[in-house]
């Protein structure tokens, strides 16, 4: 199980410096779950000091597929490295709604942060309207078809999936178990497909979408379901370490 994090744009020096240690406590006693938090970039490095050998990962919420260059406001992932990023989201559905991100542009960024040993979290769901004409599976096959396109990994560690119906994502909805299930299912045979039954087996396949300290352990308890991906419920360090107890509980 992993439960991650993402803190969006929120958060500023001191509440993030806070926050990291509110959540190193949650987590300390957490194993096996693996957690990771996803603070801004710009206080990465604050939080990197903060969690020092704690057992709190850290991940950045973007990065660019070129390793420097003239691309003003972008972060490579060597910057992401030399910071101690373990992982990165990348497709979050906001990012492809607000700045127009594209499949290609996913995939470009996927290749880049696996050759550079950074564990995406891509992020792929449908919108409502493509749920309610049926269109659900064909949506998230296409996204996670051009994300790992052309990728070889050797261990199911390399990468991760986060199922995020965008219809969920702070909205206070959440898919059922049901809706989750299926669907994590679904990108598991996809995985396979491209990379074998062993590999596809070990990995982790988070939901997000709403999950709070109430739906988590209906969701977290579904067979395909391998953690979460939080994005307001992880400001809140009492919600986020019930999540955690939650994963705790049905690992
Ligand atoms: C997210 O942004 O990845 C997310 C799941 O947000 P929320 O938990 O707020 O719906």
């Amino acid at each position: 199980m992993l439960i991650a994090g993402n803190w969006k744009m929120n958060t500023e020096a001191n509440s993030a410096v806070e926050l990291t240690h509110e959540v190193m406590q949650q987590a300390s006693e957490a194993s096996p779950v693996l957690v990771a938090i996803c603070p801004p970039d710009p206080l990465l490095v604050l939080v990197n000091r903060s969690l020092k050998e704690s057992r709190v990962r850290l991940g950045a919420q973007n990065m660019h597929w070129a390793d420097s260059g003239a691309f003003t406001g972008e972060t490579s992932s060597s910057m992401l490295q030399s910071v101690g990023c373990h992982y990165v989201i990348l497709g979050h559905s906001e990012r492809r709604q607000y700045f127009a991100e594209t499949d290609q542009e996913v995939s470009k960024k996927v290749k880049k942060a696996i050759q550079s040993g950074l564990i995406p979290i891509i992020c792929v769901g449908e919108k409502l309207d493509q749920r309610k004409s049926g269109k659900e599976q064909e949506v998230v096959a296409h996204q996670v078809k051009y994300a790992l396109e052309g990728i070889t990994v050797k261990s199911s560690n390399a990468v991760v999936i986060a199922y995020e119906p965008v219809w969920a994502i702070g909205t206070g909805e959440t898919a059922t178990p049901e809706q989750a299930q299926e669907m994590h299912l679904f990108i598991r045979g996809l995985v396979e497909k491209q990379f074998g039954n062993s590999l596809a087996a070990g990995i982790h396949i988070l939901y997000g979408g709403s999950m709070n300290p109430t739906n988590a352990k209906d969701l977290l308890s579904q067979r395909d379901v391998n953690g979460g991906l939080i994005g307001g419920a992880s400001l809140k360090p009492d919600s986020f370490g019930q999540i955690i107890q939650v994963a705790k509980e049905v690992s």
